[in-house]
């Protein structure tokens, strides 16, 4: 893709890859790879072989999360100078849990045209097909790694009622799983897509409490990528969440908070780990 002349700038292709099977990767996205001047990848390596499939190589650039701000003013001069360049990252779209964001805002500040080649995403992949309600959702990406900020977390949206999306690694599936349901109780119903798009996807639903049981019980399922998607708070899970808060505040001046939140949620029927460290 060539420049228009001296003085025009050059585009900013984001363009979305396969989060599994390489035959999702579109038409569209393969000739705007095909045709830029050069491809900004998360791992080049990766992105080299994801070329080498569909037969062809440009030139790359590494951006990653280590060195996004560095380059992405070294990037827009190209860009500037006349250079139509792609961004993709490792699977899915860009800036999707992924880096992009801080080159997307400095080719924009400086004028430069940002064009999405959209395409796979696990978020949206996940919620097409897990059966909850989905007009309006939360993707919360990533939880924390610490075990007490993810907690401190999970009970913040215990009462968010729009569906929630996290992105879950197999390292931590059963952790999140046990928390989510601290949080949100035994019997939100929830849904876990596994793998999508490759040799071993599994979709499975259910409370979390009964996919909780089926994840710690057969080991492939704490296999691969995960996304988790939980439905929202009804109204009845807010309100009792609601006055649940509202015990626990006025216990907590007069208890341990521990108890505080025991009892609290005995009278209120919400999830003790949703009012723990709430109103107190
Ligand atoms: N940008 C990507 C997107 O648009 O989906 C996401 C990148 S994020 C670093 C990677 C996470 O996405 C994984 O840990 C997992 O939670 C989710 N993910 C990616 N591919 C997946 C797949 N095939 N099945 C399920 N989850 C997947």
């Amino acid at each position: 893709m060539t420049a228009d002349g001296p003085g025009t700038p050059g585009t900013l292709f984001i363009v979305a890859t396969p989060i599994g099977n390489l035959a999702d990767l579109s038409p569209r996205a393969l000739e705007t790879l095909r045709t830029v001047d050069a491809i900004c990848a998360e791992d080049t390596r990766h992105t080299r072989q994801l070329l080498a499939h569909f037969g062809f190589e440009r030139p790359l650039l590494a951006l990653h999360e280590h060195n996004e701000g560095e380059i992405a003013e070294r990037i827009v001069a190209r860009l500037l100078n006349g250079d139509s360049l792609a961004l993709v990252s490792d699977a899915g779209t860009p800036l999707v849990s992924d880096p992009g964001f801080r080159l997307v805002r400095a080719a924009r500040a400086a004028g430069v045209k940002v064009s999405p080649v959209p395409g796979p995403s696990a978020l949206i992949a996940a919620l097409s097909a897990v059966g909850l309600p989905s007009d309006r959702f939360a993707f919360e990406g990533f939880l924390p790694a610490k075990a007490s900020a993810r907690r401190e977390q999970l009970q913040r949206l215990a009462g968010e009622p729009r569906t929630l999306v996290f992105y879950e690694s197999s390292h931590r599936i059963g952790e999140a799983l046990a928390d989510m349901r601290a949080a949100f109780g035994d019997e939100r119903p929830a849904a876990i897509a596994r793998e999508l798009t490759k040799l071993f996807e599994t979709v499975l639903d259910g409370t979390l409490a009964q996919l909780q049981a089926r994840v710690e019980a057969d080991e492939n399922q704490r296999k691969g990528e995960f996304v988790v998607v939980v439905q929202g708070a009804g109204e009845d899970d807010g309100a009792k969440i609601a006055e649940g808060r509202r015990v626990y505040a006025l216990l907590n001046e007069h208890l341990p908070p521990s108890t505080a939140a025991k009892l609290a949620a005995e009278i209120s029927g919400a999830p003790r780990k949703a009012l723990y460290g709430q109103g107190g």
